[in-house]
């Protein structure tokens, strides 16, 4: 603490993203990336974005990254001017917050969820309920239907992995006509059901994505919301008064390139998929506890096994698991779907621990 920091600054906890440790091949199931390398064209439209010389980074990307969102639009079938750009969907949820949940009430988010909402929340003076998830960690929604200032979900939730199917998210809608409701669907691809069909139904949905998973492209941060233009135009205004260009020329291109590229994302999701479930099985041959998962991560406990000292130990082999240190869950691990290699090196160094 300095006496030069503001007072929020002073009262924050910030988030802690998962460690990105610098080692040669360590086995990394903490972050939630994609095993596999992105579509080819991604690489081919860098390059030829850059070109010989790299000049056209001389000049400024397109602020409103048109071309993108025009790509967005088609493949979800709804107009440019329903697609809102981010660098990432943690900074498009930043924005979430300040111009579409800063309201009197408090919003409701699950007491489970993506970490990152109470400190935005924090971060925005946004106040907020935490409504607990029942004992299988599944969302009730009728849990959210007290007046509040805007409701927060992710579709699969995080870190626990499990889905709520569309009708129950049509009910949430409904039972919330005065309020925003917004669906983070960062891991929707891995088999949950998305909310963009209801888009047109309902001008308080605000889909949240990102490239960061299922497109594999998380280290070119490049997320997006979805509704109705209204709420659109509610982002772009609080942009355009942060960070009038959010995606570089690269990420515009690269994403382009990624979102066009369906054959790819069809494949590694399904590839994704059939490691997930095979890793169950071999999860709960060990013993383990496992919550269903449509993510690309399961949840997973032991019940002889503290899950603290799991983690710490597999960190020693340089396998990397995430473990949270938070009531309710402090006895999970979630655990990243990686490759069969590595899915592999996980099986055989919890083997070796217990
Ligand atoms: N929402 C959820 C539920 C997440 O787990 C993550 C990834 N940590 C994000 C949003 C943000 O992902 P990104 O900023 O890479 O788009």
């Amino acid at each position: 603490m300095s006496h030069f920091w503001s007072d929020i600054v002073d009262k924050l906890t910030p988030y802690v993203p998962g460690e990105q440790p610098v080692l040669a091949r360590p086995v990394k199931l903490n972050t939630n990336e994609n095993p596999y390398a992105p579509s080819p064209r991604v690489a081919e439209a860098i390059r030829r974005e850059l070109g010989e010389t790299g000049d056209t980074l001389r000049k400024y990307p397109d602020p409103t990254a048109r071309a993108l969102r025009t790509t967005i639009a088609r493949h979800c079938g709804l107009k440019a001017e329903q697609v809102f750009m981010g660098n990432g969907s943690d900074e498009v949820l930043a924005h979430v917050f300040q111009a579409l949940l800063k309201h009197d009430k408090p919003i409701r988010f699950p007491d489970v969820t993506y970490s990152f909402y109470p400190v935005y929340a924090q971060l925005f003076g946004v106040a907020f309920q935490a409504v607990p998830l029942n004992a299988d960690f599944g969302i009730d929604v009728d849990d959210y239907r007290a007046p509040n200032g805007g409701v927060l979900l992710p579709n699969p939730n995080a870190p626990t992995g499990r889905a709520l199917p569309l009708a129950e998210i049509e009910i949430l809608l409904e039972a919330n006509p005065d309020s925003v409701v917004v669906i983070d669907e960062a891991y929707v691809d891995f088999g949950a059901e998305s909310a963009v069909a209801l888009i047109d139904k309902h001008p308080n949905l605000l889909v949240v994505q990102t490239l960061s998973k299922a497109r594999s492209l998380a280290g070119m941060r490049v997320g997006f919301a979805l509704g109705h233009e209204a709420l659109i135009e509610a982002l772009t205004r609080v942009k355009d008064s942060f960070n009038s260009y959010p995606l570089d020329r690269l990420a515009q291109v690269a994403a382009i390139a990624a979102v066009e590229d369906d054959d790819w994302f069809r494949e590694s999701c399904a590839k994704v998929i059939a490691s997930r479930e095979h890793l169950t099985t071999q999860l709960l041959a060990l013993g383990f506890e496992v919550v269903p998962s449509a993510a690309n991560f399961v949840f997973a406990r032991h019940p002889a096994h503290d899950a603290a000292t799991l983690a710490a130990r597999l960190k020693e082999k340089e396998i990397f698991v995430r473990h949270f240190k938070l009531p309710r869950i402090e006895q999970h691990l979630r655990i990243t779907v990686g490759n069969d290699c590595e899915c592999n090196a996980l099986i055989a160094g919890l083997r070796a621990l217990m």
